[in-house]
């Protein structure tokens, strides 16, 4: 059902299958010249026609949409923009960071997986586990229409629709190019998988975000954390009000990880995925891990660990071709 959270603006509810997330939560909004849809789901018929249905209940069709605009490239928020713009032409827009992974995620994933291999191996995977993380995502590509935008961002725009004028903050993290839209005078944000009110979305080091993504996370929350809001709009979950307590939460979470994997290597030298696979997490054990689970949260570890590396509490060591991690302090 759709619901109508403020006048204009509608929050829209697709399902995910297989997922332990169940629904994305796009957003509606009435613009002059059509509307606007922020997210859109994955490319499946239940999706699809879910949409569909939901348009229906705010008495519109496809074809009043003007513009999809996509808060990161992941198959649950960008899958169906393809088929949406084949159906009714509406332009898409995403933040500039997002349209590489456009290619080299849906269109022509060979070099990535290559990439993937040899990355996951140095990181400790073990051999016969390696062929299965290392495709891990690959089913997912079938849930994706891949179109290019016909617009890019780059963070400070302010996007006017209806009786709404959206800023956009770029917030990179759990994506390289994960955008919000945050309206100063209805004092609302649209935070995307940024910020959810009872989940942190994964923050992971791989191929294809390398650097210090929990440090741009982390960077990200902060951006954030001016802002004056009385209704946080996430993509995931529900809607929540206190923007600022929930950024003090997931912050808190993080140094919590943080001091746990310190813990985990101690005095000794560790592979990410021997932290990994220590590591309490709170969807269950990694051993009971799907390889896509597995694979996300070797990941999100070393997105960690890179973070300790980068904050001088950790060293990055080669030893026998892997990548192993040590505390600095152990060695003074
Ligand atoms: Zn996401
Ligand atoms: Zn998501």
């Amino acid at each position: 059902m759709a619901t109508e959270l403020l006048p204009g603006l509608y929050q829209l509810k697709v399902p995910i299958p297989n997922s332990p997330l169940k629904w994305v939560l796009p957003y509606l909004i009435r613009g002059d010249g059509g509307y606007t849809l922020v997210d859109c789901g994955w490319n499946t018929p239940e999706a699809f026609s879910a949409l569909d249905d939901e348009l229906h209940d705010v008495g519109i069709t496809f074809n009043d949409l003007s513009t999809l605009l996509v808060t990161h490239v992941h198959p649950d928020h960008y899958g169906l923009a393809g088929r949406i713009k084949e159906v009714c032409g509406a332009r898409v827009i995403i933040h500039q960071r997002e349209r590489d992974f456009i290619r080299s995620r849906y269109r022509q994933p060979e070099q990535l997986l290559e990439r993937m291999s040899s990355w996951l191996r140095e990181h400790g995977v073990p051999a016969d586990e390696l062929e299965d993380l290392q495709s891990a995502a690959m089913p997912v590509r079938g849930f994706v229409v891949p179109t290019e935008p016909d617009h890019v961002l780059w963070g400070g725009e302010t996007i006017d629709i209806g009786l709404y004028k959206f800023e956009v903050y770029w917030t990179p993290g759990h994506s390289p190019g994960h955008i919000c839209f945050f309206d100063r005078t209805q004092r609302v944000i649209l935070t995307g998988d940024h910020v959810l009110p009872t989940i942190t979305p994964n923050v992971g080091l791989h191929p294809q975000q390398m650097g210090n993504p929990l440090g741009d996370y982390l960077a990200s929350l902060q951006r954030l954390d001016p802002l004056e809001v009385d209704d946080v709009f996430p993509a995931h979950e529900h809607v929540f009000k206190d923007l600022q307590g929930r950024l003090r939460e997931i912050a808190v979470h993080h140094d919590d990880r943080m001091g746990e994997m310190l813990r985990i290597i101690g005095d000794g030298r560790s592979t990410g995925y021997q932290v990994a696979s220590q590591t309490a997490w709170a969807t269950g054990t990694f051993q009971s891990f799907s390889s896509w689970m597995r694979r996300a949260a070797l990941s999100e570890t070393l997105a960690h660990l890179e973070y300790a590396v980068q904050e001088g509490l950790l060293r990055q060591v080669r030893e026998d071709d892997l990548v192993k991690y040590e505390r600095v302090a152990a060695k003074e």
